[in-house]
């Protein structure tokens, strides 16, 4: 197994104020920093964002921000991770906490998801963390246990390339990231589930999420169970999220 920077960036249902146009100008031309760098928009923007960075020299990548445990079928407003896929996009975030609490993916969905977009080619960004009473009840280690092995057996691929993102849900948009210790404790725990269920070369990449903003990410990045950050409200302008990769970059 060897760990893998990547910085990855979710819109969720909302598009950068200054115009994906801009933001993605705002992209072009960084320096090579040996990782990728995802943008994760609303699907019907997958395409045009695949077309700017294609203008961007593959300066990022793409990313959906959830894809369908169905390849086809009578499944109204799902997307396939094949049809994804098609689009040119190369990541697909599974099993954020708002598919799960908002969506009511469960476990085993959040598994299927996983398998199908590992048969699409795509590199899941596997999306996990407890909520502030299971963190309260001393329960995030079972919870993590839970959620990793339960999906990953669901999943029952070989995962050359997998990302999985810590990212407790108190601390989803809510000003409040993880301190250094929750976060390493939390990426050990997720390091060492993760070690027997893929092969021994696969490309692991364990990112925290939560909070980040410009004036956190440099701490956060600089442990060494991090490798690297999803980002939500901080992504949206192109500032702060190049700053965010700055921080990364070191
Ligand atoms: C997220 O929803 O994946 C996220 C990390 O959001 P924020 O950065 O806004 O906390």
């Amino acid at each position: 197994m060897t760990r893998e920077k990547l910085l990855a960036a979710n819109w969720k249902l909302n598009l950068p104020a200054e115009g994906i146009g801009a933001y993605c100008s705002a992209m072009r031309g960084r320096p090579n920093a040996g990782f990728d760098l995802v943008l994760a928009p609303p699907a019907p923007f997958l395409e045009l964002l695949v077309r700017e960075s294609k203008e961007a020299g593959e300066g990022f990548a793409v990313g959906a921000q959830n894809s369908s445990q169905h390849d086809s079928g009578a499944f109204t407003g799902e997307v396939s991770a094949r049809m994804i896929a098609g689009l040119g996009a190369r990541y697909a975030i599974v099993g954020h906490s708002e598919r799960r609490t908002i969506f009511g993916e469960n476990d085993e969905a959040v598994g299927l998801k996983l398998a199908k977009a590992s048969d699409a080619g795509l590199v899941p960004i596997f999306c996990v963390g407890e909520s502030q009473e299971t963190r309260d009840a001393g329960n995030t280690l079972d919870w993590l246990h839970r959620q990793v092995t339960t999906a990953m057996a669901v999943a029952a691929r070989s995962f050359p390339r997998l990302v999985v993102a810590y990212e407790p849900i108190w601390a989803i948009g809510t000003g409040r990231n993880a301190k250094n210790p929750e976060i390493r404790e939390a990426h050990q725990a997720i390091a060492g589930l993760v070690a027997p269920l893929v092969p021994a070369d696969c490309r692991l990449s364990i990112l925290y999420g939560g909070s980040v903003k410009a004036d956190n990410a440099a701490e956060i990045a600089s442990l060494e169970e991090v490798d690297g950050f999803l980002v939500g409200g901080a992504s949206l302008v192109s500032s702060s999220f190049l700053a965010i990769w700055g921080a990364m970059r070191g």
